[in-house]
């Protein structure tokens, strides 16, 4: 069966800092992945180098049996399989909310304005932001601001969403809306990675939880194996300081 993710042994440094060290996953189609772990322990650059956002030294990334690991890529196509979403919502700040979900399946995809609008609208809707088309990035809350970055990245019809930290910018009580956002789209059968600091939104959604530790997978288990009954004294302590 081909993976909708899947990394073989998977190094990365930057200079002589050794970030990834033997890094080896697998998603499957309709899977929700969460990865937890200290800050520092390699998880963005994990995303990132499945993202192709980091050219890495040595393993193997494949997205739907696609290489996705520099050099081996047959076309820019092939990165449109992935959305991701990061803790900064990056939007277009001189387009509406409408205009910033829409642009992409224009100018990418060559879809019609009709049609990128329509779809747009339908997006919009979905995040709970079917009353904010007009409005531009710096009127809307954080939380909108990624609810929005999430339709964008939706609006390209990704077969696997990637979420680094989604809520890590968000005022507290801002978080809730885009963790539900989320969670819906788990829901729906997206696969999804998600690198994560909220653990009971982790024990939630999850079909798995990976916990990464200095580069590498410590462990990985259903949500109940890794924060009720975790085998490993390093999982155990970081689990104790966050929970
Ligand atoms: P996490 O997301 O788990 O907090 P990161 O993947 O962001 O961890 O970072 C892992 C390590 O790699 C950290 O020590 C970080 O400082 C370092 N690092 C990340 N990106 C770069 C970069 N572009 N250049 C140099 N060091 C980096
Ligand atoms: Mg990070």
């Amino acid at each position: 069966m081909t993976h909708a993710i899947e990394v073989k042994d998977l190094h990365k440094s930057f200079g002589s800092l050794d970030v990834l060290n033997g890094v080896s996953l697998t998603v499957d189609e309709g899977e929700v992945i969460t990865v937890i772990g200290p800050s520092g322990s390699g998880k963005s650059t994990l995303a990132r180098c499945i993202a192709r956002l980091e050219k890495i030294d040595s393993g193997e990334i494949s997205v739907y049996g696609r290489r996705m690991d520099g050099g081996k890529i047959s076309n820019a196509r092939e990165s449109e399989l992935l959305g991701m979403i990061f803790q900064q919502f990056n939007l277009f700040p001189h387009l509406s909310v409408l205009e910033n979900v829409a642009i992409a399946p224009m100018k990418v995809r060559g879809k019609s304005r009709a049609e990128a609008e329509k779809t747009a609208r339908e997006l919009l809707d979905r995040v709970g932001l079917g009353d904010k088309f007009e409005a531009f990035p710096a009127q809307l809350s954080g939380g909108q601001q990624q609810r929005v970055a999430i339709a964008r990245a939706l609006a390209m019809d990704p077969k696997v969403m990637l979420f680094d930290e989604p809520t890590s910018a968000l005022d507290p009580e801002l978080v809730g809306d885009v963790l539900n956002v989320i969670a819906d789209l788990a829901r729906s059968g997206m696969t999804m990675m998600i690198i994560t600091h909220e653990m009971l939104f982790a024990k939630d959604v999850s079909d798995r939880v990976i916990f990464m530790a200095d580069g590498r997978i410590v462990e990985q288990g259903a949500p109940d194996d890794i924060f009720v009954r975790p085998r490993k004294e390093r999982t155990r302590a970081f689990l104790q300081r966050v929970l």
